[in-house]
C-alpha cells in the first residue's frame, strides 16, 4: 500500500481518545500531531496523588466488553475484577441499588404510597417516550419517580427530567414488575440488578494505568493556546505557530470547536450555544482511618449536595496507605453557571458536614480535603440536544473533520467507547489516504 498524498493529522486533545487516533495512525507510520491544552496527557482519565492517596477524576471503572480494548487495557495495566455492591442514601435510610428493588427499609406509608403509585401510573408509550419525566413516572408511578429518580436527575444532570429525552436511557434504568416491587418492599432480599457484570480496575496508579501504553507518544504538543481553525486553507493557528494539516480531528468539546472556526456562520455559532454538559466539582478527602463504606453510594437528599460518593480503596487496596481510607465526593451543576471560590467553599463544607451528620466519617480523622472544577462531565440530552448536535457535525463534516470521544463527538461515552471510536477513525484515514 501506498500513501496517496503527503498525508498529515492534526488531533486535538490528548485524553483517551486524541491518543487512540495516534497510537493506530502511528503503527501506519501516517505522520500526525497531538494539540494539547494542558502539560500532561490523559484529559478527563488523568489519575491524581495526593501524599500516599491516589483518586480519579470522578469514579472510573471500565466496563469494556469488546476484546479489543480489554486487551489493550490488560496490556497496559494488571488488575482488580471488581463486584461493587452500592447503596443509596434517601433521607436518613440506606437503601441497596436499585432502590425499587430493595424498599424494605423504608417506613410502610411510604411503601404504600409507591405500590398504589405503581398500580395506577400511565403505562401509555406515547407518554412515556414524550420526555424522561413521563418515562419515569411510567415505570415506575409518580411517587417512586418523584421522590427517587427525578430527585437525583436534577443533581446528577442538573436540569430537570421533564427537560431530557429518553434517548440515553438503554440500559441505564431498570424496569420492575409488580412482584418484584412487592418481594423488596416485603422481604429483605438482594437482587444485583446494575447494568454492568464486568467491572475492572488497575491494581495500581488509579485508572489512568489502563493508558499506560498510549502515554507513550511523541507527537504530543502540550501547553498549546488554539487562536483560530482555518477549515478552507487546512490550517491551525496556534500561538505564533501555524500547522498544516490534510485531516483534523477534534477530540475536544464540541461548543468549543466550533467557536474556533476561522469562517463566521451564524447559524453554527447558535447551535454550538445551544450544547448543554454539566460540570463537576470533585471534592477528595483522606482520612487516617479505615472507614467501611459502600464502593460508591448515591444520595437523593437535596440539601446534601453530592449526588454520588466513592471509596478508592474499594477499587483498589493500593489507591490509600495502609490503615487509612479516602472519599471523593461527586457534586454536579449546568457547566455555564458561573463557579466562584465562595461556591467552591459551599459545597466543600456541605460536604463534609453532611458527611459527619450521617456518621460517615467524623471530623477528627480527616487528613485533609482536595477540591476540583471539571468544566465538562456530562453532556446534557435535552429537547436541542439532537438538532444542534447533528447540525454541527454535519457542518464540519463538509469540510472533512472527524469527531472522536465524549466531547469531541458530544455523546455518552465511556473512556472503551472512547478507544474503540479513535481506532475507528484511524482506520477510516488510513483507508482514505491509502492508494492500495
Ligand atoms: C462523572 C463521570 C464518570 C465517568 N465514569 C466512567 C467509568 O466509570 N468508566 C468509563 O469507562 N468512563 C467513565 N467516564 C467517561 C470517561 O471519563 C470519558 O469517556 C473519557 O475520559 C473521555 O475521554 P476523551 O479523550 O474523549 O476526552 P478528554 O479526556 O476530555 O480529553 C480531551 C482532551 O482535550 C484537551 N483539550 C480541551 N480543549 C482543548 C483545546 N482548546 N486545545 C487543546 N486541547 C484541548 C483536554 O485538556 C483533554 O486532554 C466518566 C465520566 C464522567 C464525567
Amino acid at each position: 500500500m501506498k500513501l496517496k498524498k503527503k498525508t498529515h493529522v492534526v488531533i486535538l486533545g490528548a485524553g483517551i481518545s486524541g491518543l487512540t487516533v495516534s497510537y493506530f495512525l502511528n503503527q501506519h507510520k501516517i505522520s500526525n500531531t497531538i494539540i494539547e491544552k494542558d502539560k500532561v496527557a490523559g484529559g478527563l482519565l488523568k489519575s491524581f496523588k495526593i501524599k500516599d492517596f491516589v483518586f480519579d477524576n470522578f469514579i472510573h471503572i471500565s466496563h469494556a466488553k469488546n476484546s479489543v480494548v480489554k486487551n489493550f487495557f490488560k496490556k497496559s495495566s494488571s488488575y482488580f475484577k471488581l463486584k461493587p455492591k452500592p447503596n443509596n442514601l434517601y433521607k436518613d435510610t440506606w437503601i441497596d441499588h436499585s432502590p425499587q428493588f430493595h424498599l424494605y427499609p423504608l417506613k410502610l406509608g411510604e411503601k404504600i404510597k409507591i405500590i398504589y403509585s405503581f398500580l395506577t401510573r400511565k403505562k401509555n408509550k406515547g407518554y412515556r417516550i414524550k420526555n424522561y419525566e413521563n418515562w419515569l413516572k411510567g415505570a415506575y408511578g409518580d411517587y417512586f419517580a418523584k421522590n427517587f429518580p427525578m430527585k437525583y436527575t436534577e443533581k446528577y444532570w442538573a436540569t430537570k427530567s421533564r427537560n431530557l429525552s429518553t434517548s440515553w436511557i438503554k440500559f441505564r434504568m431498570q424496569e420492575i414488575s409488580f412482584w418484584d416491587l412487592l418481594k423488596g418492599s416485603f422481604v429483605k432480599i438482594f437482587r444485583d440488578t446494575y447494568y454492568s457484570s464486568d467491572m475492572k480496575y488497575p491494581k495500581s496508579g488509579g485508572y489512568e494505568s489502563f493508558l499506560k501504553l498510549l502515554k507513550k507518544n511523541k507527537n504530543i504538543i502540550f501547553n498549546s493556546k488554539l487562536n483560530f481553525i482555518d477549515h478552507t486553507k487546512k490550517k491551525i493557528y496556534l500561538g505564533k505557530k501555524i500547522i498544516k494539516y490534510t485531516n483534523l480531528v477534534s477530540t475536544i468539546p464540541l461548543p468549543e470547536f466550533s467557536n474556533l472556526s476561522k469562517e463566521k456562520n451564524k447559524k453554527l455559532k447558535f447551535h454550538a450555544n445551544k450544547l448543554r454538559c454539566t460540570a463537576g466539582i470533585i471534592i477528595s478527602i483522606g482520612l487516617n482511618v479505615d472507614i467501611n463504606t459502600r464502593t460508591w453510594f448515591y444520595i437523593y437528599n437535596k440539601d446534601f449536595k453530592a449526588s454520588r460518593i466513592y471509596a478508592p480503596k474499594k477499587l483498589s487496596k493500593n489507591n490509600c496507605p495502609k490503615g487509612k481510607s479516602s472519599l471523593q465526593a461527586e457534586i454536579f451543576l449546568d457547566n455555564k453557571k458561573k463557579v466562584d471560590d465562595k461556591y467552591l467553599k459551599f459545597v466543600k463544607n456541605n460536604t463534609v458536614d453532611n458527611l459527619i451528620k450521617y456518621k460517615i466519617i467524623k471530623k477528627e480523622n480527616i487528613e485533609f480535603i482536595d477540591i476540583k472544577f471539571k468544566k465538562y462531565a456530562n453532556v446534557i440530552f435535552d429537547k436541542n440536544y439532537d438538532t444542534s448536535r447533528d447540525f454541527i457535525i454535519n457542518y464540519f463534516k463538509k469540510l472533512n473533520v472527524d469527531f472522536v470521544g465524549r466531547f469531541g463527538s458530544w455523546a455518552y461515552l465511556w473512556s472503551d467507547q472512547c478507544f474503540m471510536s479513535g481506532k475507528a477513525t484511524a482506520q477510516k484515514i488510513l483507508r482514505e489516504n491509502f492508494n492500495k
